[in-house]
């Protein structure tokens, strides 16, 4: 059989993995920090009423610049921003490949701090950008100090700061942005994919844009909107920004289906978000019963928490999976992390995961 490998694929591609986190039918699936409440009945009538119009006029292409969605996006940020600062696409990924494509490439690097999302990786080695791991302070904290000093020490094209981390979960303070923002040549993008899940009045890198046309600030529908399955990413920075992006994405990258369904879900904000405090609720729960237990979660700003004390991650992966519970091992020693879900999945988690309690091992 043909491997990839046997192929005349590009040298730098060769002996990488894609992304794969596994997809499994699962009753209580935690593993990839989706939001697991459904999308309210009447949003989805109106999301269903909106892309039935779209339809009909699919023989022609979408618009391009996608503009009303770049407006509706403006206006639900805030903080003066407009619709020329917004950009959007199939997804965050999408956003970020973006980025990189326009501002990475052969010959420049893109620096981040492990561990992260591992996409950051993937993403430069698909646009041909060299990728430079930098190291966290203890706890997987990364403050300013430390930032600006590898920022120093390599001089990248790019920097990933992803706020909070994933997988960690960790709260990215916005001095330390702010000092990259500042100490940094190249484009600096805060990846604030799980931002509404921070702990109310954590400001946003929003803030800092004025006055930096080298910031971005990226943010996706897939998490607090609850819209992962619609692929809907998008950023805020200088118009300066937006021209560049233009220049690689593909015509008509976000189909008039896609723009329809996103203008949608925007319209119905509110009701959107309405789950977030539930959810952060329940990653507050699991953070203290983790740790009663005697686990050692790690504080989280996110829908997930990541959590060390696990003697046999693949060993309690598996055993949890009996039990119908499916969370992520990602590979960081004696740890492994899980998704906040419903309060009914949250308990069907922690109620499985007592019988590898390290607690309960030790009384044993
Ligand atoms: N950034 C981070 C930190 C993520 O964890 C994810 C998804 N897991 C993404 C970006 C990409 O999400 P999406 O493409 O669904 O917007």
């Amino acid at each position: 059989m043909t491997s990839f490998e046997d192929l005349p694929i590009r040298d730098d591609l060769r002996g990488r993995s894609p992304y794969g986190a596994p997809q499994k039918s699962v009753p209580v699936a935690l593993n990839v920090n989706e939001n697991t409440h459904p999308i309210p009945e009447d949003v989805a009538h109106d999301i269903v009423a909106r892309v039935a119009g779209a339809i009909l006029k699919l023989n022609r292409y979408p618009d391009r610049e996608f503009t009303e969605l770049r407006e509706a996006f403006a206006r639900y940020l805030g903080h003066g921003l407009r619709a020329e600062q917004i950009w959007a696409a199939n997804g965050s990924n999408e956003v970020l490949q973006h980025l990189l494509q326009a501002f990475g490439g052969p010959g420049r690097t893109a620096l981040g701090f492990a561990p992260t999302y591992s996409m950051y990786p993937l993403l430069s080695a698909g646009t041909g950008t060299e990728w430079i791991s930098a190291d966290r302070d203890a706890g997987y904290e990364l403050s300013a100090e430390t930032a600006v000093a590898a920022v120093r020490r390599h001089d990248p094209d790019l920097v990933l700061l992803c706020a909070p981390n994933n997988p960690t979960g960790t709260p990215l303070s916005i001095d330390t942005i702010r000092a990259v923002a500042d100490a940094a040549r190249g484009i600096v993008i805060v990846d604030e994919a799980y931002i509404e899940f921070a702990d109310p009045g954590t400001p946003s890198a929003l803030t800092l844009l004025e006055g930096r046309p080298r910031l971005v600030v990226s943010r996706t529908m897939s998490k607090a909107f609850a819209f992962a399955g619609a692929r809907v990413g998008y950023l805020a920075a200088d118009p300066a920004v937006v021209d560049a992006l233009r220049l690689v994405r593909l015509p008509y990258h976000l189909s008039a289906l896609t723009q329809a369904a996103a203008l949608g879900a925007l319209a119905h904000s509110d009701e959107m978000l309405a789950m977030v405090a539930d959810i952060r609720g329940q990653r507050e729960r699991i953070e203290r019963e983790l740790a009663a237990l005697g686990f050692s979660p790690y504080p989280s700003g996110s829908n997930f928490v990541l959590f060390g004390g696990v003697d046999d991650p693949r060993a309690v992966f598996e055993g949890l999976l009996e039990r119908g519970v499916l969370i992520r091992d990602i590979g960081l020693p004696g740890t492994l992390r899980v998704t906040a879900g419903t309060e009914t999945e949250t308990t069907a988690f922690l109620e499985a995961l007592a019988a590898f309690a390290p607690a309960r091992v030790s009384a044993n």
